[in-house]
């Protein structure tokens, strides 16, 4: 029997539609028929935990997270997913609060990152991911990867194109174009890889527009809840 998949999502909402439906197309690719996932869902209101981003206010977004996480937990959730790069930053947080294990974007990425012989990965995502150090010195630490990022014109369009475009469901062809010139400096720096570390980039660009291989933090998240709840989940991804 499936295990229940417990998804903290809304952050936004967009790109937790995306997990849903990589979630239940990847049960039933594996197991056929009819069947899909078992799933559990809380999806918060963003512009609250935005409003948190902006201020700093990481322990309040702790806190309701954490929250999240344990009502998850009391509808039978069998794990964890916070459905976003960016508030892995209060991971620990929810984590500890309750009993099941959390799946972490960061692992399940630096795990495939590894595996396929990447060093030097250009990191594209927020600026809290971005400028932070959650997300590189987990890579560092754990899968010893020198994650790049953009210069500060980089980042700014990186960033601001999440907010201002992705999680406002808009797709903007001049926005996918300043990508790709993103990722052609990193390459020219030496990047071996990229790490599509927000969910909503999937949303703008894909591996067909990029020479190097590319690593979605969505796609292997979602990849990683499946196998947890059909029992193949190594122990490694959990947190
Ligand atoms: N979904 C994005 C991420 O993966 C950004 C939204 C957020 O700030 O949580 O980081």
């Amino acid at each position: 029997m499936q295990k229940t998949i417990g998804l903290i999502g809304g952050m936004s909402w967009e790109s937790t539609a995306v997990y849903y439906r990589l979630i239940n197309e990847i049960v039933r690719d594996r197991l056929g028929g009819l069947h899909s996932a078992d799933v559990v869902m809380r999806s918060v209101d963003f512009d609250r935990i935005v409003k948190w981003q902006k201020a700093g206010e990481w322990g309040k977004a702790a806190d309701h997270l954490a929250d999240i996480g344990r009502k998850l937990e009391a509808a039978d959730a069998g794990c964890v997913l916070i459905c976003t790069n960016t508030m892995h930053l209060v991971a620990d947080a929810v984590a500890d609060g309750c009993g099941i294990p959390l799946i972490h974007i960061v692992d399940v990425t630096g795990e495939a990152l590894v595996a396929a012989g990447a060093k030097k990965p250009l990191l594209l995502a927020t600026r809290y991911t971005m400028e932070q150090t959650f997300y590189r010195d987990r890579l560092k630490a754990r899968y010893g990867l020198d994650a790049v990022v953009p210069d500060e014109a980089g980042r700014a369009v990186v960033h601001d194109t999440i907010f201002n475009e992705l999680c406002c469901g808009k797709v903007v062809e001049r926005s996918k174009q300043a990508y790709l010139d993103v990722i052609e400096k990193g390459r020219a720096a030496g990047c071996d890889s990229v790490i599509l570390g927000c969910t909503e980039i999937g949303l703008l660009i894909s591996a067909n527009d990029i020479d190097l291989p590319v690593f979605d933090s969505t796609t292997l998240h979602a990849t990683a809840a499946v196998e947890f709840a059909l029992g193949s989940q190594p122990q490694s991804k959990v947190a």
